[in-house]
């Protein structure tokens, strides 16, 4: 069996505001955390852009104790040349035929997850982190938390190790994701979701909302406003839930 560090993490980093929070959260708990990115030619490419600069900005917020190692970013052009969905082709955004949504991309997280155990086996991390959510994604079946455990078994029976896959936002909605990001960094972390973060399905940044950047109608975009509301809500509300 490999030899995994129970110090080193690897978080699935697309540049969204889920993978941002996510990565604030493994750097509060692990000593080394790495990030991955996947070039797969989504439309909303702009994501990848936006990394090296998110990355830079939580360095300076003190989420932790961790550090925050190499960055990796793995090019995936057969994903989006065997896919055709409204992530990476010109196809309307909605629900298809087959009742799910044409944003899923078959797959995908099969496929990163696969790639992101194969990674971190080769850099010692035993623990994997992604931003999956079954709460408001519940149309995506490769964002399951039954997906995930079914995974995470099969890629320690297939690479003889034992790796843990974390999904700190399994259970969370967008509003507690926001409020998860205050938690762990303060208002420099949401300032940093807001202003760096891309979540648009078309990669619009031409418009800053009170939510940030996107096209205000895709239902990423949508979702996303909708989060904020809620949290911005609760918190005038001041639920003692939330504190
Ligand atoms: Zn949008």
């Amino acid at each position: 069996m490999t030899t995994l560090s129970d110090d080193r993490a690897l978080v699935l980093f697309s540049g969204g505001q889920d993978s941002t929070t996510c990565l604030a959260w493994a750097l509060g708990r692990f000593a080394e955390v790495e990030t991955l990115g996947f070039d797969y030619g989504q439309r909303h490419r702009v994501e990848l852009d936006l990394r090296p600069g998110i990355r830079a900005g939580l360095d300076g917020i003190p989420v932790g104790p961790g550090r925050l190692g190499p960055d990796h970013l793995l090019s995936l052009p057969v994903l989006g040349a065997i896919s055709e969905t409204a992530l990476t082709r010109d196809v309307e955004i909605g629900i298809g035929e087959n009742g799910l949504p044409t944003t899923f991309v078959p797959g995908r997280n099969l496929v990163f997850l696969s790639l992101a155990a194969a990674l971190a086996y080769r850099r010692g991390c035993r623990h994997i982190v992604l931003g999956v959510c079954e709460t408001d994604y519940s149309g995506y079946p490769d964002c399951r938390d039954d997906t995930v455990k079914a995974m995470q078994v099969a890629l320690n029976l297939g690479l003889e190790a034992r790796f843990v896959l974390h999904t700190p936002l399994m259970w969370r909605d967008k509003a507690e994701t926001f409020a998860l990001a205050e938690a762990l960094g303060g208002p420099a972390l949401i300032e940093l979701v807001l202003e760096q973060t891309q979540t648009c399905y078309l990669g619009d940044r031409s418009v800053r909302h009170a939510w940030g950047y996107g096209c205000g109608q895709c239902p990423a975009c949508e979702l996303r406003a909708e989060g904020w509301r809620k949290w911005q809500f609760e918190k005038s509300a001041d639920l003692p839930e939330l504190r």
